[in-house]
């Protein structure tokens, strides 16, 4: 038994002594379940904004479009990635049996200080309920309120609209057009915000995807990438040069599923005579 004890430490012992050289000189793998350049968020789409995290007065997203959608007033604004993937949104709902209401879109730091300071003053204190100015999801540009019209006709919002068939819709379904619920019931510790399952935040499909599935909060997946790029630059990696790399692959085509010639994959690998 003790000869059979010592025959497999010191078995382990060569097996870890031939393999250990060999893997600190291979190539780190990327672990995360997302491309590393996707992650690294050049658009500046995946910005999580809370009370700890705020942004200055002067930030005004740069393209900015007005929505063409309906909506509780006028005005609204969205950045132009969001918008376009809400007004498909919009119209698929429609086709589900779904009127949706735009509540509330892109706010400017000048509109939360006032909304802040009109609470402020109706209540005497912070209620939590109005974004402190700079930790707005809405000056992102990419944060939108979207309601039935049964609560455009109610005087505030609260988590029983996620009650109504229209909410169940876009929890459903909002990751495909690239936006999240940025409010879950189960994570107010972390965001300091009440569920709001009205509140869709834009980050792209990929990303909704991914954190929707896991049910992540925005700070939690924040958490998940810095981790990741932390462990691969612990195992040796270069994160930048990495992204650098990916970055100068050429940008994968989506296959279009049929053309008016039929197949379209097909027609990738033959041509028809002329
Ligand atoms: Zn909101």
């Amino acid at each position: 038994m003790i000869r059979r004890i010592a025959a497999l430490v010191v078995t382990l012992f060569l097996l870890l002594a031939g393999f250990a050289p060999s893997a600190a000189q291979a190539d780190p793998v990327w672990q995360f379940p997302l491309a590393a350049n996707l992650v690294e968020d050049r658009e500046g789409l995946l910005i999580a904004i809370n009370k700890d995290k705020r942004l200055e007065a002067g930030y005004v997203p740069f393209n900015l479009v007005p929505l063409q959608l309906r909506a509780v007033g006028r005005g609204h604004q969205l950045r132009r990635e969001a918008a376009e993937a809400l007004t498909a949104m919009f119209a698929e709902a429609e086709a589900a049996g779904f009127k949706l209401y735009v509540k509330s879109a892109y706010r400017s730091y000048q509109t939360q200080s006032s909304m802040y300071a009109n609470r402020l003053e109706k209540y005497r204190k912070d209620d939590g309920v109005v974004a402190v100015p700079g930790s707005s999801d809405h000056q992102t540009g990419l944060g939108v309120d979207v309601l039935n019209y049964a609560w455009t006709q109610k005087d505030g919002m609260t988590p029983a609209f996620g009650e109504t068939e229209e909410a169940k819709w876009m929890e459903a379904n909002c990751a495909r057009f690239g936006f999240i619920i940025r409010y879950l019931p189960e994570k107010q510790e972390i965001t300091g915000i009440i569920y709001e399952p009205w509140h869709l935040r834009y980050v792209g499909e990929e990303v909704a995807a991914y954190i929707m599935e896991n049910r992540l909060s925005l700070e939690e997946f924040d958490d998940q990438v810095a981790q990741a790029i932390a462990s691969y630059e612990a195992a040796g990696g270069d994160y930048a040069a990495l992204c650098r790399e990916l970055n100068a692959l050429p940008v994968p085509k989506k296959l279009a599923e049929t053309d008016e010639e039929g197949d379209g994959e097909v027609s990738l690998f033959y041509q028809k005579n002329p």
